[in-house]
């Protein structure tokens, strides 16, 4: 993928403009639900899965998996043509762990997405751990035949560790790096999901989030802010008062000091995500996802700050001074 500088005098590279001077028009993400699960969840790597994860595997927003992948297709462009006039889509393979099922079916739910017309690309949402070259292989004779971008999102959330660990994510920053180096060389666009707010982790996480994606050279980064879901492990935890929640203002505050880190060329899914609907111990604050947006824009205004001010450290930076 190229990467172009930032084009507009927004503070931060804002995806849905990426989208639309990549694609000369307004381009929206079409989620398709496939019926799996994840290793992290059915015995094979771990049992229950992250301490976060409630029984939809991340897929609140998706139809049914009960429903063929062209229905699901069909139902969310109608949905987006009549609602907001866009006429250009990527198909979303949101829940769950898409490449963790037997390749030909994985082939079969891809090759069934790509007879849309109206298609400009498809995002594949994995594990660090769920991705192998065979899988490349074949999105790679999809992107060339099928003249698609492939997006390869990771589910990293932190790369702390020991965050990781207490998590249960199953996989740690090892598996990450391996699968982004693997994806990056086959020359997909690679997303990374990141969640700023997990409980141990502090502002030095923050920074080396975004300096460790930025070193890597990730294309997109899609923060998310933690809800709990009541009955996972996580909901557990929280209402033992074995953890509390940053504050929305910390919250803020991290966000903007991830962009100040972040590569300027990378660009920004998203600030904050949309918890789902029921039962939650906590989400966003009990506050709409679109004000937290605003204030993190208004705070990079107030402090007259951007993304990449501190995106001074890598390529031997000592080196650098002038003598
Ligand atoms: S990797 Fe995703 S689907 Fe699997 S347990 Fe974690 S959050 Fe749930």
């Amino acid at each position: 993928m190229t990467r172009e500088p930032i084009m507009t005098k927004d503070r931060y590279r804002i995806y849905s403009q990426h989208l639309q001077e990549k694609y000369g028009e307004r381009v929206y993400k079409l989620p398709v639900n496939l019926p799996g699960t994840c290793p992290n969840r059915d015995g094979t790597i771990g049992k229950g899965g992250c301490t976060f994860c409630d029984a939809q595997g991340a897929g609140f927003q998706c139809l049914p998996s009960t429903l063929s992948i062209e229905r699901q297709i069909a139902e969310n462009k109608a949905f987006y043509k009549k609602r907001f006039s866009v006429n250009k889509f990527i198909v979303y393979f949101q829940a769950y762990t898409n490449t963790y099922m037997p390749l030909d079916y994985f082939k079969s739910c891809i090759m069934a997405a790509t007879k849309d017309p109206d298609l400009v690309g498809i995002a594949i949402s994995t594990r660090p751990d769920c991705i192998n070259e065979e899988y490349l292989d074949f999105l790679k004779e999809v992107e060339q035949t099928k003249n698609l971008e492939i997006n390869i999102e990771l589910g990293l959330q932190t790369v702390n560790y020991h965050t990781l660990g207490q998590v249960n994510r199953g996989h740690t920053l090892a598996e990450f790096i391996d699968a982004m180096l693997r994806i990056k060389k086959r020359g997909f666009a690679t997303v990374a999901h990141i969640i700023l707010n997990l409980p141990g982790d502090t502002m030095v996480d923050v920074i080396e989030n975004a300096k460790i994606l930025s070193a890597l050279g990730v294309d997109y980064v899609k923060l998310h802010s933690l809800y709990i879901v009541t009955g996972t492990v996580l909901g557990r935890q929280y209402e033992e008062g074995k953890f509390s929640m940053i504050t929305l203002e910390e919250y803020i505050d991290r966000v903007v000091t991830f962009l100040e880190y972040l590569d300027p060329r990378i660009v920004v899914q998203r600030l904050v995500g949309k918890g789902p609907q029921g039962d939650l111990l906590f989400c966003n604050w009990d506050t709409s996802w679109w004000i937290i947006k605003e204030s993190i824009e208004e705070m990079l205004e107030k402090k007259d700050t951007e993304q990449g001010r501190m995106f001074n450290y890598l390529n031997g930076k000592a080196l650098k001074k002038s003598w």
